[in-house]
């Protein structure tokens, strides 16, 4: 079986681990029917709407 030639240093290391675990900001899009930040391919969170019906109830009163 096959063995590592050297020990692995603490900077390789922790270069290795610091690719985990980071915090990213979420992918946002602007509603294209009420202009609000959304995430995409969820129905939007301020008016309900996805692909250009409403799929939810939202905040915004306009329809009905
Ligand atoms: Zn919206």
């Amino acid at each position: 079986m096959a063995v590592p030639k050297r020990r692995t240093s603490p900077m390789k290391r922790d270069q290795r681990r610091a690719h985990h675990d980071k915090v990213t900001a979420p992918n946002v899009a602007p509603c294209p029917n009420c202009g609000d930040v959304m995430l995409p391919h969820r129905a939007c969170p301020a008016c309900g709407h996805y692909k250009g019906r409403q799929v939810i109830k939202g905040n915004v009163d306009e329809l009905e």
